[in-house]
């Protein structure tokens, strides 16, 4: 099969490798679409502490296929949790002990999805919704864990208005809050009113959800939250940064880091993009085979968000 390997920063190759083989309990996957995200596009430009570990890599983590061996069409999660360390316990799934290595490879023909994973986090696709859309249940699903304990009526404002800033404003505007975005192009802008957001600044929030992926915006999100708010750091970055420590301590604010999705929400997720609330496909800007991967990562196009791969 032809697939994509990871060899360095900004080395990415499209090579013919062996079908995989499934073992027993795995599932084997004929990609039908795959999604770029950002932080493929992150591990493109400097490699990835917890995603890649080996050299070459498989890469891509969101698609939706067919099972080769019943020829439904599914969506799979990157991990799942082991539901018998402590962290799962203690009902902490995305901590789990035993949720690494994250499953990469979908931008190729052929994928194998783990046991684990097959059995805990792989579902039919409803025959009415996309493929397209239905391989964004991965990002869905974190921005659902990212926004669980937000309560309605709630400021809370976005920044970072890229593809993960709009999912995460569906789903807060889902949950009954009222949703600020704050920054990005007018474009942007008027694509996140689409995803329930309107206009405003940081500062009037009660909570405000960092998806920037960038250390201005961890410091940007402290100084800006309301006296009393909470700061919910949804992009990882792999900085050490100075923060306001008086600011935090002073006006008591709330520091909550949130990381993947669990089991539950990536459920969700997938009903939630069948629901068809939102304009979900808006957000899959671009469409590259698996040839063009590579230069799309090394200069991604004017007005991109996620470009749909078709292996
Ligand atoms: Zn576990």
């Amino acid at each position: 099969m032809r697939a994509a390997r990871f060899y360095a920063p900004g080395d990415l190759r499209i090579e013919e490798v062996p079908d995989p083989v499934p073992g027993k309990g795995d599932v084997l996957v004929q990609i039908e679409v795959a999604l770029t995200d950002g932080t493929d596009l992150k591990t493109f430009r400097r490699g990835h502490p917890l995603l890649l570990t080996e050299s070459p890599s498989p890469f891509g983590h969101e698609f939706c296929g067919f099972d080769v061996a019943t020829g439904k069409r599914v969506v799979a999660a990157n991990s799942a949790p082991c539901g018998a360390c402590a962290m799962c316990a203690r009902g902490r799934e995305t901590l789990c002990e035993n949720l690494l290595p994250l499953l990469n490879g979908a931008y190729a023909e052929l994928l194998v999805v783990p046991e684990r994973i097959a059995r805990v986090n792989l579902h039919p696709v409803p025959r009415t919704l996309a493929s397209e859309v239905a391989a964004l249940v991965e990002p869905l699903a974190c921005a659902l864990h990212a926004t669980a304990g937000i309560e309605a009526r709630q400021t809370v404002a976005v920044l970072g208005p890229g593809p993960m800033g709009m999912l995460l404003c569906a789903c807060l505007k889902d949950a009954g809050a009222e949703v600020l975005i704050a920054g990005g192009t007018r474009e942007r802008r008027a694509l996140a009113r689409e995803f329930g957001a309107t206009d405003g600044a940081a500062r009037d929030a009660d909570v405000v959800i960092e998806a920037t992926g960038k250390p201005k915006g961890w410091r940007d999100a402290v100084s800006a939250v309301r006296r009393g708010g909470t700061v919910v750091f949804f992009s990882g970055i792999p900085d050490d940064i100075e923060l306001d420590a008086r600011r935090i301590h002073y006006d008591e604010l709330t520091l909550r880091g949130v990381f993947h999705h669990t089991p539950h929400t990536i459920r969700a997720a997938l009903a939630f993009l069948a629901s068809g609330a939102y304009p979900w496909r808006a957000l899959l800007t671009h469409e590259v085979s698996l040839e063009q991967l590579p230069a799309l990562f090394a200069e991604p196009p004017d007005g991109y968000l996620k470009a749909i791969v078709r292996p």
